[in-house]
C-alpha cells in the first residue's frame, strides 16, 4: 500500500523508514499510520503520489468561478453509523445535517430507531451559498493572522485534533484543531465563536474521508458567520489562482459543506448501548441527479 499510495520502489521506503519513518511489525511485515503516508506523499513534491493527486482533484472547484459555489445545490446523503462492539439494543444519537439556517432544506432524514449494531441515515440535503464576508476588522486581523502564521496542514486523528494545542504546537494544523483554535481566539477577543463539524462534499463519493470543521461566529453587526479557515489555508497551499474562493471562506458560505449539529470536537454518532468504543461514522455523499 505504501509503495502504490507514494509511488516509491521498495528501496525508496527502505529510506524513509531509515529517516525514521515508524511502523508496525506484523508477522514480518510492515504496517504503516495511513496518515503519515497521506502527509508524506502530500509534501513529497513528486506531483504523481496518491495524496498529491486526490487534493489536486477535490480542489479543482476552487480555481474556477466562484458563481457555481453560490448556487442551490442537492445532494445524496447517507451516513452509516456502526458500534463496534455493540452491547444491545438502545437508541443511537445522530448529529443531523444542520443547513436550513443558511439556507438549505432537508428532504427525509428520519432520525435511527433504537437498534443493535448498526443504523443509517438517508435523506437528500439541500445546501446553498452566500456571499456574506466578515465584517469586524478585528476578527479579519485574527483570521488573517492565523492564515498567516503558516502552520502546515496535515491528515491528523480526529482524537489527536481535540488537543489543538498540541497539534500548533507542532507547528501543524488541521481542519477540526484549526477552528477549535481559532474559535478560541475569537472568543478570547470577545466574540461569541464555536467550532462546529460537518461534511464536505468532494467529488469522490466520501472516498477520501476529510474531516471538516468551520467555525460559527457572531461578528459585530449580529449576524452568525462562518470561517472554513482550514479549507482557506489548502487552497492557498494547492494553488495561488484560489484567492476568491479563500476570501469566500472567511465569512461566506458555499455549497459544498453540509453543516451538522455536532460541536468541533464531538462525534457524530453515539449508540446508547453502554460500549465503551466509539461509533464509527461512515458517509456516502453525491451529488443527486
Ligand atoms: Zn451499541
Amino acid at each position: 500500500m505504501a509503495q502504490e499510495m507514494l509511488r516509491c520502489e521498495p528501496a525508496e521506503i527502505d529510506r524513509l523508514v531509515d529517516a525514521g519513518l515508524p511502523f508496525e511489525d506484523r508477522a514480518g511485515e510492515r504496517f504503516f499510520d495511513p496518515n503519515d503516508l497521506y502527509n508524506l506523499g502530500m509534501y513529497s513534491n513528486r506531483t504523481n503520489t496518491q495524496p498529491e493527486l486526490a487534493f489536486r482533484m477535490l480542489f479543482r472547484f476552487a480555481g474556477r468561478s466562484v458563481e457555481d459555489l453560490l448556487r442551490e445545490k442537492a445532494w445524496d446523503f447517507r451516513v452509516r453509523l456502526e458500534c463496534v462492539e455493540c452491547e444491545g439494543t438502545a437508541p443511537w444519537r445522530f448529529e443531523a445535517p444542520d443547513v436550513v439556517r443558511f439556507g438549505g432544506r432537508v428532504a427525509g432524514g428520519a432520525a435511527p430507531e433504537a437498534c443493535a449494531g448498526s443504523a443509517e441515515y438517508a435523506a437528500t440535503i439541500t445546501t446553498t451559498g452566500a456571499r456574506t464576508p466578515l465584517v469586524s476588522t478585528e476578527l479579519r486581523r485574527l483570521t488573517r493572522e492565523y492564515l498567516d502564521a503558516g502552520y502546515r496542514w496535515q491528515m491528523i486523528p480526529v482524537a489527536m485534533q481535540a488537543d489543538h494545542e498540541l497539534v500548533h504546537a507542532l507547528g501543524a494544523t488541521s481542519c477540526i484543531a484549526a477552528s477549535l483554535h481559532l474559535a478560541e481566539r475569537f472568543r478570547a477577543a470577545g466574540y461569541r465563536a464555536e467550532a462546529k463539524r460537518g461534511w464536505f462534499c468532494g467529488v469522490l463519493g466520501g472516498a477520501l474521508d476529510l474531516p471538516h470543521a468551520c467555525v460559527e461566529v457572531e461578528d459585530e453587526d449580529g449576524a452568525l458567520r462562518t470561517v472554513d479557515i482550514a479549507k482557506a489555508q489548502l487552497a492557498a497551499r494547492l494553488s495561488p489562482d484560489t484567492g476568491a474562493f479563500q476570501e469566500l471562506c472567511v465569512g461566506s458560505i458555499y455549497n459544498k459543506v453540509i453543516p451538522s449539529t455536532a460541536s468541533g470536537n464531538a462525534s457524530f454518532g453515539h449508540h446508547e448501548c453502554g460500549s465503551p468504543l466509539p461509533v464509527q461514522v461512515r458517509a456516502d455523499i453525491r451529488a443527486a441527479r
